[in-house]
């Protein structure tokens, strides 16, 4: 009687082993399950993270679009209200402060119900301020900072204008549609406190290099220092537009060849 009870006792105890091997087993199964599951889903977010990457790079430059053409807007308005006047460039770099009472930005956004946007999405400039946050801009007062995104192109400021003109009346361009009125402004380095940019070293092969100096020639793709690297520019007749390099230097020689800077050649 003893020995069957034993019996029986190891009988459900190897019956019971089994069943937890069985419940093992069932659970090995359930967590290949799971780790096929978490790797489809590494696959997607893998597939996804550059997708989204690109959304968000096109929904800044777009918004930066938005940006320009609504500083061009505003710049026709000013036209329009001061005799055919063009805007001219008033933040000074390389020593010199910002006047903010006769900045070329605040004029404008008084034209626009100070709706106007200086800092372009895409802009992760450490020189942004105000005083004393951010870091200083080379060459530049210790208490200044970067004010805009945004620059004018110096052909049509009277004074600054390299050569021909000067323009001062929109009337005197003769292909608003493709001269460069508003530009992006670089990042870092002594322009990054500057409205305007120096247009005219831009001559010869180095052109490329001496322009992703003083403007970010790639806020918004391609290669750096490169021809084709993109940005946004705005023009005279109130549209802005993504280009290469190469579409607004031309052969990337000034002053003589085709350009969308020199009013005189722009076409
Ligand atoms: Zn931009
Ligand atoms: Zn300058």
């Amino acid at each position: 009687m003893q020995l069957k009870c034993i019996g029986k006792i190891m009988s459900l105890a190897s019956e019971n082993h089994q069943s937890n091997r069985n419940n093992c087993q069932e659970k090995a199964f359930t967590l290949v399950e799971l780790l096929v599951v978490i790797g489809i889903i590494a696959l997607l977010i893998s597939i996804l993270l550059p997708v989204l990457g690109s959304a968000n790079r096109a929904a800044k430059r777009t918004k930066c679009l938005s940006n320009i053409r609504n500083m061009q807007i505003a710049q026709i308005l000013y036209c329009n209200d001061n005799r055919g006047y063009l805007i001219q460039a008033g933040f000074g770099h390389g020593g010199s402060h910002m006047h903010d009472s006769i900045a070329w930005f605040n004029t404008l956004n008084q034209y626009y119900q100070n709706k106007l946007v200086a800092r372009c999405p895409a802009d992760d400039s450490p020189h942004w301020g105000p005083f004393p946050e951010g870091i200083p801009i080379p060459n530049a007062p210790t208490d200044q900072r970067r004010q805009t995104s945004y620059g004018i192109n110096p052909f049509l400021d009277r004074d600054m204008v390299p050569w021909g003109g000067p323009y001062v009346k929109i009337s005197q361009i003769r292909q608003t549609s493709k001269t460069i009125q508003f530009l992006e402004m670089a990042k870092t380095g002594e322009f990054a406190g500057a409205d305007h940019p120096h247009v005219d070293q831009w001559i010869g092969p180095g052109a490329r290099v001496i322009a992703a100096r003083q403007c970010e020639t790639n806020m918004h793709g391609g290669p750096r220092l490169s021809l084709d690297a993109r940005a946004n520019y705005g023009f005279l007749d109130g549209h802005a537009e993504t280009l290469r390099l190469r579409d607004v230097l031309g052969e990337g020689v000034l002053p003589d060849k085709h350009n969308l800077f020199d009013p005189a050649t722009a076409r």
